[in-house]
């Protein structure tokens, strides 16, 4: 079975990354493509606990594919779920296009 922790931090990096080149006024296609990906992966990943709360999650608050910033923040919460329910510290989520698209500024 993969490991789940470098599995979590390749992924988390995959799925952010796709937030941040997501169009600031995507299409409706688009907006269409990004909430079946979202859906099937829930369906898809191989961590099965994993999927089954993010599931669960998708079901509670529903992804906001109308804008970069508005999947981005989503994302960003959905991932501080994860850390919630770990013990991580949780990520604030105005910096979260610093930390995946434009880089920190100091
Ligand atoms: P990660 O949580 O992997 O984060 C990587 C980097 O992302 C961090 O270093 C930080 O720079 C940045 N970051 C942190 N929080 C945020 C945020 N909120 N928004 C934006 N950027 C942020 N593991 C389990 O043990 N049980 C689970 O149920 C579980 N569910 C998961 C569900 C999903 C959908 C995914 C993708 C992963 C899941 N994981 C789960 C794995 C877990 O989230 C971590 O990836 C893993 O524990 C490694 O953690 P890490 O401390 O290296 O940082």
């Amino acid at each position: 079975p993969p490991d789940v922790e470098a599995l979590g931090r390749g992924t988390w990096t995959l799925l952010h990354s796709i937030a941040a080149s997501y169009p600031e006024s995507p299409s409706m296609s688009q907006q269409s493509d990004l909430l079946s990906f979202v859906k099937l992966f829930s369906k898809l990943y191989p961590c099965w606990v994993c999927a089954e709360d993010f599931r669960t999650y998708i079901g509670r608050e529903v992804p906001k594919v109308e804008s970069r910033d508005d999947f981005g923040k989503w994302l960003c919460g959905a991932h501080n779920d994860v850390n919630r329910k770990l013990g991580k510290p949780e990520f604030d989520c105005s910096r979260w296009q610093e930390r995946w698209r434009t880089g920190w500024k100091d």
